[in-house]
Parts: structure tokens; C-alpha cells; sequence
């Protein structure tokens, strides 16, 4: 890996693609989280359930807020829900709710092309980080202006957040979390900076950065086999649901990015949409299944006349 990241740094440089301001701040972002590995052995244990705390709390800011609720849609939420997941996305520090979106629509369109952000195709290193180091691709800058985001500006919580960003994200991702600490157990702050904010923040960094690499190079294709996206539980224990990526390619509007029920796919990110649809928090889940299983049954009777059929099937399990 080191070696791809030498030579693709070497190549944009000479090229004059590198993008210093982003590779300046993830590589301080790395130092800063090494700086919270030994600190943890001076942390209460109280600091340390904290920083693994902030893991799915700042997690769902992704894959409920930001993925599946701002770029895919795939329920509705109201704005208490909105609001709190904005909070939680903040945490994760991942850029805007409207940029992360955006990049993401052109992801799904353009994905494994030069105008996918992250493409797989250029290897593990540059979908998994290396492309935050270098200059956008002309044709995704391109997708970027062509494709339509004003639903995204029609909500309050996405706006407010553009307009604070980045300020407002560095504090909730680094400060918040040590001010929590230092404040309810009278933690050292910088104890809780590096370890809560920093070596946390880093962590779920690499976590959401394996579904671009990992999920999209690695893992079974029962729904589609002719594309990167891959089905890797690995990736779903790491991103808290969202390594079912083979059936969320094929149904990205689907609320659950997942084929089954969260008894048979880790998906703690279903689940708590789940939870809030039950007490009416949010609402209009929406699901591929049906769309699957009516694809199953053509493929069924394609298979019995003797067509040839590229996409597997597996045994099924309950859905829900
Ligand atoms: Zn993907
Ligand atoms: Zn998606």
C-alpha cells in the first residue's frame, strides 16, 4: 500500500494534480490519531467507552443522515431527526452534508469511471483514500455541475451546516468530545482531544473509506455480477451496516442497503431507522425487494427456457 501511495503521489506531483491542502490535512489528521494511541493508556475508562461511543454516534451522521436519508432519499425524516443527524455528521467530520451527498449521486451514476470520485479501478489505494490527494478528475467535476443537488439546499439542516463548515464540524469532531469527557467524568481535555476526538475521528475515517475500497474490490455478487460493488460483512462491522454494497448498487433507494432483515445482516443502521419509524420519528421507508424478487422470478423462468443468466441467486432468506 505504501507503494502505491508513493507512486501515485509521485506521478500527481510531476503532473502538478496534487491537491495540498487536502493531503496536508489528512496526513495531519493521521498524526494527531497517533498521538492518541499511547494517550489512551492515560485515559479513564469512562474516556475510553466514550471514544468507542462516538464511533456510532458519529457513524450514523453517515450512513443514516448523510447516505441513506440526504443522498439516496430512501425514507423521509422529520426535523428533530434531520437535525440530530446533522449533530451526529458533524462529529464525523466528513465534509458538508451537500458535498458528501453530491460526490456520492456522482459516485452512484459515474461508478468505476474517471468520473467516479473514488473509482475502484485505479486499485485499493486510491478508491480508499488516495483520491482525497490528488485534483478531482475533469469528468467529475463535470457530473458535479451537470447533475441536480437543490433538494439538498432545500433543507434547513443541510444549509446551516454548509454556511458553519468547516468550523463547526472541526469543533463538534475535536472539541465536543473532550469537553464531554472533561466536563461529566473531569477527564484531562487533551486526553479526550486525541483519544474521543482525534484517534476516533481517524478510525471511522478508515471505516467509511473500506466501503469505496474494500466493499467495491472485495466480496461476493449475488445481485449483480457484472459490477465492482461487493456484499463484504467485513465492511458492514466496520461501517455499522453498509458492506451489503453488491445489493445497495443495484437498489440504492433501498432505506436498508441490505437484501434481509438485520438477524441475518449486521446493519445496526436499519435498525435505528426501524426505530424511529416505529414511533413516527420518520416515515416512507422505501424497499428493493419487491424489485428483486420480481427480477428473481424472470430470471427463474429465463433459466427453465434455457436463457443464459449472468446474475446469481442464492438461497434465500427471510426478508423484511
Ligand atoms: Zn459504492
Ligand atoms: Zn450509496
Amino acid at each position: 500500500m505504501l507503494g502505491e501511495f508513493l507512486s501515485t503521489i509521485s506521478y500527481h506531483y510531476k503532473e502538478g494534480n496534487v491537491n495540498w491542502p487536502m493531503g496536508i490535512y489528512i496526513s495531519l489528521v493521521h498524526i494527531l490519531a497517533f498521538i492518541g494511541i499511547p494517550t489512551m493508556f492515560k485515559c479513564s475508562s469512562e474516556t475510553l467507552m466514550w471514544a468507542f461511543l462516538c464511533w456510532p454516534i458519529s457513524g450514523i451522521g453517515i450512513t443514516v443522515g448523510a447516505h441513506r436519508l440526504w443522498s439516496h432519499r430512501s425514507y423521509e425524516a422529520s426535523f428533530p431527526v434531520r437535525f440530530f443527524l446533522m449533530l451526529c455528521n458533524s462529529m464525523a467530520n466528513q465534509g458538508s452534508l451537500f458535498h458528501w451527498s453530491r460526490d456520492h449521486r456522482v459516485h452512484h451514476k459515474f461508478s468505476e469511471t474517471d468520473a467516479d470520485p473514488h473509482n475502484a479501478t485505479r486499485g485499493f489505494f486510491f478508491a480508499h483514500m488516495g483520491w482525497l490527494f490528488v485534483k478531482k478528475h475533469p469528468d467529475v467535476v463535470k457530473a458535479g455541475r451537470e447533475m441536480d443537488f437543490s433538494d439538498l439546499m432545500e433543507d434547513w439542516c443541510v444549509v446551516i451546516q454548509k454556511k458553519l463548515d468547516p468550523w463547526f464540524a472541526l469543533y463538534m469532531c475535536y472539541v465536543m468530545p473532550a469537553q464531554v469527557a472533561a466536563h461529566f467524568w473531569g477527564e484531562d481535555f487533551w486526553n479526550a482531544f486525541f483519544v474521543a476526538g482525534a484517534l476516533r475521528y481517524c478510525v471511522v475515517l478508515h471505516f467509511t473509506w473500506l466501503v469505496n475500497s474494500a466493499a467495491h474490490l472485495y466480496g461476493d455478487h449475488p445481485y449483480d455480477v457484472q459490477s465492482y460493488p461487493s456484499e463484504n460483512p467485513f465492511v458492514s462491522w466496520c461501517a455499522i451496516g453498509e458492506g451489503w454494497h453488491n445489493w445497495h448498487h443495484k437498489y440504492p433507494f433501498d432505506y436498508a442497503a441490505s437484501e434481509f432483515g438485520v438477524s441475518s445482516q449486521f446493519n445496526p443502521s436499519k435498525l435505528i431507522i426501524d426505530l424511529m419509524a416505529s414511533t413516527g420519528l420518520v416515515w416512507g421507508r422505501k424497499r428493493g425487494t419487491a424489485a428483486w424478487l420480481m427480477g428473481r422470478a424472470r430470471r427463474d423462468r429465463d433459466r427453465a427456457n434455457g436463457v443464459e443468466v449472468t446474475t446469481l441467486t442464492r438461497p434465500s432468506k427471510k426478508a423484511d
